[in-house]
């Protein structure tokens, strides 16, 4: 490994690994490319790591761990206190960065950042959150606790669509708790995690506890499939969040692998329109619709249809695409080309499966940035939930509207679907709210709320294809996934 001094990490052009406490780049020279989605302009470069940069990791992790679980909790806990402070006192510049290799515009990457911080304040509650049961006298002069311990060596894998805030749904709680860690974060967009990184070794996280490897699916395997890896907290696409569920229990480890989505939002006739048409579609075109959580499919129930169909058509026309650096953008580009061409073929998918396309996004410029990944707002009426348009993720700015009769007739489209992420409820009526909540089998719901996003305290996960597992991320969850629940029991 050639190794850089901390102090350059961030200015070089290769954004190194973070192993043992040391910046380091793997020998071989193979490079991803990191890129600014709305001017094309090279950012830097992280490194491939292979089998061996995963097992120094892993190594490190693994040597790190019993004098960091022997550090008392509140000590562990202080490192996140100070952690908290300094990403406060870098929120702009974390903001700045992420916009700069994400694509997202200014004010949605001031809001990742703020939830990103939300988390280590909460894993800095870890010597509450930790604390043990105990019960006197289960048998006559026997009494019994319930002590949480933490296991060893985490692998966390995030994604690309919030790639400073997801790696702090994970690691924060995992290291609070007393394990030790191996991020492997998206390759498309690491750099604003490395800075936090950088963050946390000035909080005081001691070398090894906390180790970052770079590179693609196939580190990510290696990851999970390592022997002294004890369990794997996994974001990301579907199809893979499975295969990694699968890899992981067949060796015997804990998983949590958080998937895709297709959220629907369901519109009764007794909602205000002007509400609805606001919330709707920030929740489908904020972050270009990258979000696990963004609306999908909104579905009018009755005469609720048409309002809000016009007012969903106005609001998508008028959203400002551009640079999310520049002011008054609404909108800004998807993460890459390769990206835009999938969501473009969906498009084009849902134009021969039959869905009318009342607002075509596709062939959108932003004046002065020939080399971004446009993509604009674009609307379909008419989606079947039998076609692509109506089934898939598309992860990108298209909504797809839909009917409905009744509030049944809604539900059991939702029930249609694989995923079950998200979902929302626009009406007055509490009854309808609660069959909604009653009915849905879906995990993240919102009524009267377009973005159903739990905030720290609350486990945060979906339903169906969206999760493999059962604790989900962050809350009460997060600490029961990272720790063991050793039983005493004792007669003297
Ligand atoms: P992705 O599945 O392509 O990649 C996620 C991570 O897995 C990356 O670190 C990547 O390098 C790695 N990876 C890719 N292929 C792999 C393979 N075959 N084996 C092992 N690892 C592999 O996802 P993405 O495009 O980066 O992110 C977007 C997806 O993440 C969307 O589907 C979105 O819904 C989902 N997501 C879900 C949530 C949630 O809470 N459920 C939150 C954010 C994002």
């Amino acid at each position: 490994m050639v190794q850089t001094k901390p102090g350059q990490a961030a200015s070089s052009q290769v954004t190194p690994n973070f192993v043992n406490g040391e910046w380091s780049v793997p020998r071989s020279d193979a490079r991803l490319a990191v890129s600014d989605p709305a001017t094309g302009e090279t950012l830097g470069a992280v490194p491939v790591s292979e089998a061996a940069d995963m097992d120094a990791a892993v190594a490190a992790a693994k040597a790190a761990f019993p004098e960091w679980r022997r550090t008392p909790v509140v000590e562990r806990a202080r490192v996140f206190f100070r952690l908290k402070a300094l990403i406060d006192e870098h929120h702009d510049e974390l903001a700045r960065a992420l916009v700069r290799e994400h694509g997202k515009n200014l004010d949605e990457a001031w809001g990742e950042v703020q939830r990103g911080i939300e988390n280590v304040e909460h894993a800095a509650g870890m010597p509450a959150l930790m604390m043990g049961d105990t019960l006197e006298d289960v048998a006559r002069g026997v009494d019994c606790e319930a002590v949480r311990q933490p296991v060893g060596v985490f692998a966390v894998i995030t994604p690309y669509n919030f790639p400073m805030m997801v790696p702090l749904w994970f690691w924060p709680y995992a290291v609070a708790a007393g394990n030790t860690v191996v991020l492997k974060p998206s390759e498309q967009d690491p750099l604003t995690h490395h800075r936090v990184v950088e963050l946390a070794v000035q909080a005081g996280l001691p070398p090894g506890v906390l180790n970052v490897v770079h590179g693609r699916g196939e580190a990510a395997q290696a990851l999970v499939a390592h022997p002294d890896v004890a369990g794997v907290s996994f974001v990301g696409s579907s199809e893979v969040a499975a295969a990694i569920y699968r890899a992981a229990g067949a060796a015997g480890k804990r998983a949590q692998a958080l998937g895709g989505a297709k959220n629907h939002m369901i519109v009764l006739p007794d909602a205000d329109p002007d509400m609805v048409a606001s919330a709707v579609v920030e929740s489908i075109f904020g972050c270009a619709g990258q979000r696990c959580l963004a609306g999908s499919v909104v579905v009018g129930v009755g005469e609720s249809y048409e309002p809000v169909r016009e007012r969903i058509l106005d609001g998508a026309a008028s959203l400002k695409v551009g640079c999310g650096m520049d002011d008054g953008v609404d909108m800004g580009p998807v993460i890459s080309d390769a990206h835009r061409n999938r969501v473009a073929g969906f498009i084009a998918q849902g134009e021969r499966d039959g869905a009318r396309l009342l607002l075509d996004g596709r062939g959108t410029t932003v004046a002065g940035y020939p080399g971004g990944h446009w993509l604009g707002p674009t609307v379909f009426e008419n989606v079947s939930p039998d076609t692509p348009i109506g089934r898939d993720e598309v992860f990108g700015p298209v909504a797809g509207l839909a009917r409905a009769d009744s509030l049944e007739a809604a539900l059991e489209l939702v029930g249609r679907n694989p995923y079950g992420n998200a979902a929302s409820i626009f009406t007055q009526s509490g009854r309808a709210a609660r069959e909604f909540r009653y009915q849905a089998g879906i995990s993240m719901l919102g009524v009267n709320i377009g973005v159903a996003a739990p905030m720290a305290f609350f486990p945060f996960g979906g339903a169906r294809a969206s999760f493999y597992g059962d604790l989900k991320a962050q809350g009460k969850d997060s600490v029961a996934f990272y720790t063991d629940q050793r039983v005493v029991i004792s007669r003297w």
